[in-house]
Formats: C-alpha cells, structure tokens, sequence
C-alpha cells in the first residue's frame, strides 16, 4: 500500500505534498502496471477526469502533463 496517496480536492501527494502523481508515486505505478500499460492510461485518465472537476482553475493541458504526460 503507497503512502503516496492524493488528498483531494487539491490533489496533493499526502506523505511529500507535491502535485499528485508525484515523482515516488510514478514509479510505484510505472512499476505496479510493468506488464499493463494500457490499463494505467485508463486508470490515470480517470484520475484526470476527476481532477480536473476539483481544480477546474487548472490549465487542462498542465493537468494532462501532470496526469498522463509521464507514462511512456
Ligand atoms: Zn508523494
């Protein structure tokens, strides 16, 4: 179980407090999908569209980087 979990609305990391997925959380989702790729899309897409309801001030194209931009 990550301790790097999303508070939300603001979608900040809980143990480091950076911009959800911050950079340990990537990896232990880069790591946990190895095999799975196209489920982390999804899954990270739909972290995106509820971001993007909390923080409807945000620039949709930072939110996608922020969200999607980082999955090879
Ligand atoms: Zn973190």
């Amino acid at each position: 179980m990550t301790q790097h979990g999303p508070v939300l609305p603001l979608w900040l990391c809980e143990a480091c407090d950076r911009p959800w997925p911050c950079p340990p959380r990537r990896d232990e989702l880069l790591g946990e999908y190895a095999d799975v790729s196209p489920s982390l899309t999804l899954y990270m897409g739909t972290c995106l569209v509820s971001a993007r309801q909390d923080m409807s001030w945000a620039p949709p194209d930072t939110l996608r980087l922020r969200f999607l931009g980082w999955i090879p």
